[in-house]
Order: C-alpha cells, then sequence, then structure tokens
C-alpha cells in the first residue's frame, strides 16, 4: 500500500473528473462518495475536491485512498460480496482518520479509532438489527453525518468480533471463510459484486445471537478500540 498511495494521493482528480469517470463506468451511484474502488479496472479513485471545488486537506485525502485500497485489496483476495457492515469495518480499520500515520515514507496503520469517533457511536448506535442491512452509498445521500457514525459502528463492531476471546470470535471467522471461500456474491468482469447471499450467511450464523451481540459489544468497544 506504502507505494501506491503516493501516485494516488498527490495529483488527485478533480470533482468534475471524478463524476464523469463514474458516469462512464456506470456506476453513479457512488456519487455521494469522494472516492470509489473500480473492481472492474482495478484501481482506486479518490476526487481531491470537494462537491463545492474546496480540495480535501491532505490527511482527508489519504484517509479516503486507504480506504478504497483495502476494499480493492478484499476484493483482489477474494472477490465475495461482502455486507456493507463488514466492507466498511475493514476499509475503516486501514483508512479511518486517526488510525493511520504517513510520512511521505513510511505508512503505519491499525492504531485505535479516534475517541471522539467512539464516542459518536456511543450516542448514537445504529441498533446491529439495522446495521447489518445499510447501503453505505444510500446512507451517505439520505444523511452524511449518520454514514460516519455507520462506519465507525462497523469498525469497532469488527475489532470486537476480532478479539481472541470474543465469544463470536470462531464463528464470525467461520463466517468470513465461508463467504471468501464459497466467493458468494461475486460477479462478473466489470460488475460490483452482490452483498445479499453474504448478508444473509451472517444472518444464519449470527441471527439468534444479534441482541447478545449487541448488548456485549457496546462495552467492549473502548477496549477494543484499543488494539494494535
Ligand atoms: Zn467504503
Amino acid at each position: 500500500m506504502t507505494r501506491e498511495l503516493e501516485p494516488l494521493a498527490r495529483p488527485g482528480l478533480g470533482h468534475a473528473n471524478y463524476l464523469a469517470y463514474l458516469d462512464a463506468c456506470g456506476m453513479q451511484s457512488a456519487k455521494v462518495a469522494q472516492g470509489f474502488a473500480d473492481y472492474g479496472t482495478f484501481q482506486t479513485l479518490v476526487s481531491a475536491q470537494y462537491e463545492n471545488g474546496n480540495a480535501l486537506g491532505d490527511e482527508e485525502l489519504h484517509s479516503i485512498a486507504l480506504h478504497e485500497l483495502t476494499h480493492l485489496f478484499f476484493h483482489g483476495i477474494a472477490p465475495a460480496g461482502m455486507p456493507d457492515w463488514y466492507a466498511e469495518g475493514l476499509a475503516e480499520t486501514f483508512g479511518a482518520q486517526g488510525t493511520f500515520a504517513w510520512d511521505g515514507k513510511t505508512l503505519s496503520v491499525g492504531g485505535s479509532l479516534p475517541k471522539e469517533r467512539v464516542a459518536t457511536v456511543r450516542a448514537a448506535r445504529i441498533p446491529l438489527a439495522l446495521l447489518v442491512d445499510v447501503r453505505v452509498l444510500v446512507l451517505m445521500g439520505q444523511d452524511r453525518e449518520k454514514s460516519r457514525i455507520f462506519r465507525a459502528e462497523c469498525q469497532l463492531l469488527q475489532r470486537f468480533l476480532m478479539q481472541d476471546d470474543c465469544l463470536w470470535h470462531a464463528r464470525f471467522e467461520h463466517f468470513e471463510t465461508q463467504c471468501r471461500g464459497e466467493v458468494l456474491g461475486a460477479a462478473g468482469a466489470r460488475q460490483q459484486p452482490d452483498p445479499m447471499p453474504a448478508g444473509a450467511r451472517f444472518k444464519q450464523l449470527f441471527g439468534e445471537d444479534l441482541d447478545k451481540l449487541e448488548a456485549a459489544s457496546s462495552p467492549g468497544w473502548i477496549s477494543s478500540s484499543g488494539l494494535h
């Protein structure tokens, strides 16, 4: 990732060009976002400007580049269509602002989510029963702030599930292995994978425990967000 970040982040891309690219590849739904992982051409695209023409700051630009590169990396290893809460949680693990450091030469990733973002989740948590069905681009179009909370909650939930002593750790790894091994929801060339089959698999494996998982994961967030 270190080598790929530099050419992506420095020149950036004007917002009009970003929108034109999405039109050309039929991904208009991604116009609400600042970046896009194009599985068809295997490249990530980051708009270096907001819709209003203002330039993004370096850290935000790097954050979006890392976020989108994580999507691309996952897809390159196993092109399964994962539910958005999984895909966004993983992308935020490597791309959330405050969790990585880049000095122009070296990239370190995997730090804790900043306390302010953990606090936004604590204040307005999305219930798990709803969270698992969220389509992030739809949510971004409706409520940008809520989509930020969603991504933070996904990151915290995934880190909770990845803890060795988490009651659901083995089941979560089993879920990941199944989705990737069976390449659930994989699509043809130049198409986005379908997250529905993996979403259904998660509900099959975790459905009965969603309430318990919700209750258990919340107090664990502070400790899980301290993992490295
Ligand atoms: Zn994403």
